[in-house]
This record gives C-alpha cells, sequence and structure tokens, in this order.
C-alpha cells in the first residue's frame, strides 16, 4: 500500500489510526456481526457511538453546558441559510463581515432570507489577502447577530483575534479550522464547521449553540430547518450520517489519545513554520500575497513567478507522491492545506521539495 501526501483542501486527508479502526471494524462493528453502517440509528451500538462523538467535541473543546452540539446534514453551506432562517427575524438585520469566497455565499444566501449588512469587507479586485482591524468593523449594536469565517479556506487568511461584539452573538463559520486548537466557546452564539477538513469526512456538520438562542429562534420555519428540532432529539431528529458520525468519533477518539488540543495546535504551529520559514526564504520566487498577520495555519498560498512554473510545480510534486497542492480554480497559484491530519513529516517532504524545485527552475 502507498499512501500518498495528502494536502487537498476539503475532503481532506484522515489520521491513518483513524481509517485503519475503520478498517478493522468495517465488516463486524464490536461483534455485533455487522458494520455500523448497517445498524439502526436508534439501535444501542451506534447511539453509544453518536454520544461519544458529541462527547468528544464537548471534551476537545470544554464546551460549557448551556451550549448543543448538533451533528446536522447539508454540509456548511446549509448553514448559511439555516443561520438567518433561525436567528434574523422579520424586523431584524445581519451583520456580515466578507473576507472570502465562503463569507460571501454566508452573506448572499442570509440576503435571501432576511436583511443583511456588510460590516466589513477586505476585498480588493476579487481578492481578500487580509483580516480587518477592530477598528475596520462597522458593527450595527442592535444586529441580530454578527457572522465571520474563521478561517478562509481559498485565500490562506486566517482570524487570530475574535471582534469585539458587545451584546450581539458572534456566529462562525469554522469549516476549515474547527478544532486546529483550543477556543473559547462562549466568545461565540454559534459555531457551524462541515466534518471534511480537520474532523471527518464530508456528509456531516457540527453545530455548537447557545441553548438560549435556538430557544428563542424562529418557529415560522419548517421543522427540519429548526435548530432547536434537531436539539430537543439529541441530532436523532431523522436518519442523520451514520458513517461519518462513527469516522469523526474514530478521528476525536484520536485526537484525544494523541495528546488533545494542545498537541495538535503545537503540531499545527510546528508545520505552518516550517512551510512559511520555506515561503519567507526565497522571496523572489514564493510569492506569499496575505499579509503576515493575517497568514492561516491550515491553508498556505503562494504563486510562483510563472503559471507555467506553477504546473511544472504541481506536476513534479505529485510524481513524489505530494498531492492536492493546485490552488482553488477561482484564485489559481498554489495551496497547501495542512489541516490535522497532515503530519510533520510530510511538510518537511514538501519543503526539501521546494528547496530543489527553487535550485533547478
Ligand atoms: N465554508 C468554508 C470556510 C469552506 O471552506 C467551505 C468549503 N468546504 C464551505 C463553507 C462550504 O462547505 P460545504 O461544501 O460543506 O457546504
Amino acid at each position: 500500500m502507498t499512501r500518498v501526501h495528502n494536502f487537498n483542501a476539503g475532503p481532506a486527508a484522515l489520521p491513518l489510526p483513524a481509517l485503519e479502526r475503520a478498517q478493522r471494524e468495517l465488516l463486524d462493528y464490536d461483534s455485533t456481526g455487522m458494520s455500523i453502517m448497517e445498524h439502526s440509528h436508534r439501535g444501542k451500538a451506534f447511539e453509544a457511538v453518536h454520544d461519544e462523538a458529541i462527547s468528544l467535541v464537548r471534551q476537545l473543546l470544554d464546551v460549557p453546558d448551556d451550549y448543543h452540539v448538533l451533528f446536522l446534514q447539508g454540509g456548511a453551506s446549509h448553514q448559511f441559510a439555516m443561520v438567518p432562517l433561525n436567528l434574523l427575524p422579520p424586523g431584524k438585520s445581519a451583520d456580515y463581515i466578507l473576507t472570502g469566497g465562503w463569507s460571501e455565499k454566508a452573506y448572499q444566501e442570509a440576503g435571501r432570507v432576511g436583511t443583511v449588512r456588510i460590516a466589513a469587507s477586505t476585498e480588493v479586485d476579487k481578492r481578500y489577502t487580509r483580516i480587518p482591524r477592530q477598528e475596520e468593523l462597522q458593527l450595527d449594536p442592535s444586529a441580530a447577530y454578527l457572522h465571520m469565517t474563521t478561517n478562509n479556506t481559498l485565500f490562506g487568511t486566517q482570524w487570530h483575534w475574535l471582534p469585539d461584539t458587545g451584546n450581539v452573538p458572534l456566529v462562525a463559520d469554522m469549516s476549515s479550522d474547527f478544532l486546529w486548537r483550543r477556543i473559547d466557546v462562549r466568545r461565540f452564539g454559534l459555531i457551524y464547521a462541515g466534518a471534511q477538513k480537520n474532523i471527518g469526512p464530508s456528509g456531516v456538520t457540527v453545530v455548537l449553540a447557545r441553548k438560549d438562542l435556538i430557544d428563542g429562534g424562529r418557529k415560522d420555519v419548517p421543522v427540519i430547518f429548526r435548530y432547536a428540532t434537531h436539539a430537543a432529539s439529541n441530532s436523532l431528529y431523522n436518519t442523520p450520517p451514520t458513517f461519518a458520525i462513527y469516522l469523526v468519533r474514530n478521528v476525536l477518539a484520536y485526537t484525544v489519545e494523541t495528546g488533545g488540543l494542545d498537541e495538535m495546535e503545537r503540531r499545527n504551529r510546528h508545520k505552518a513554520g516550517l512551510l512559511y520559514g520555506a515561503i519567507d526564504e526565497r522571496p523572489d520566487f514564493f510569492l506569499a500575497p496575505v499579509e503576515n498577520e493575517s497568514r492561516s495555519f491550515m491553508n498556505v498560498v503562494f504563486r510562483l513567478p510563472t503559471e507555467e512554473l506553477e504546473k511544472r510545480f504541481v506536476t513534479e510534486a505529485a510524481r513524489e507522491g505530494m498531492v492536492g497542492l493546485a490552488g482553488h480554480r477561482s484564485t489559481g497559484g498554489i495551496r497547501v492545506s495542512i489541516y490535522n491530519a497532515i503530519e510533520v513529516t510530510s511538510v518537511e517532504r514538501l519543503v526539501e521539495f521546494m528547496k530543489a524545485f527553487v535550485a533547478r527552475a
């Protein structure tokens, strides 16, 4: 078996031990004579997995008791609609900070539901190369909520501070940096994250939400779109994506076994340091568009002097077992996604390749 160094932006690499566990347990889960996929979502076997996955999220992030942890379907894009459907009543307005393509999509979708306002945008010529500063934010003190995207997967920027919103609940799309380190959940009213970057396969989206926000949510939307529905049934209102949740369990159990989020943060900082170090060593060759203080620890983007060289870089890296390096189709360039599951050795390997590539280019 040859596993490649997988730098895909999402779906992305999963920790090998979590996959191996799935392989071991695939045909006969816990001596039940069937796979976890074949179990009823109402049965004891699946329910134990489901509850373990939820409690692992709680444990890793110290989620306070007055927050729900939900497992929903439809991806982060579904949350772009579900957030305003629940939290943006008629007569109120919601603030959005635009820092990339995904926050634009969240803003546009919310605009189809109710009144929205741009509290800040760092867009210049369709590109976003930085995170705004607090003094740039024009916050509406009576907004229903303020929405932000903590890590911008396409543009390689990440928030390294949190806006002060007063009494306005902060809503965050953390799809591409969920669980990369500890956070203070109390700073947020609601957090959502598609699993397929840091914590599992696609198919399940984690939502952390303050209970009072959800309880006070709109009741004039279909029950399936209400957070309260899913909260009241422990995310088992209808059939959940059982296998995706099972894999999230495997990934998070492994995360705990290997030192939890403190160790995860240490490794992630080390990996990003190696990569940015290699980029900064040759600023004449690796062109990093992102402002230093806004650099992402998850998605590292850079350009080479020509598109021709970028193509060669991607092709030659693939030949050496390093894949997923082409930038997003809307931005071009190179993008290296170094989510939780990426080993330090994979980044070391890539850095070696980058140095050799410059030398022969
Ligand atoms: N938000 C962010 C920050 C993303 O990176 C993505 C892309 N995976 C999305 C939202 C959309 O996610 P999904 O495809 O799960 O709807």
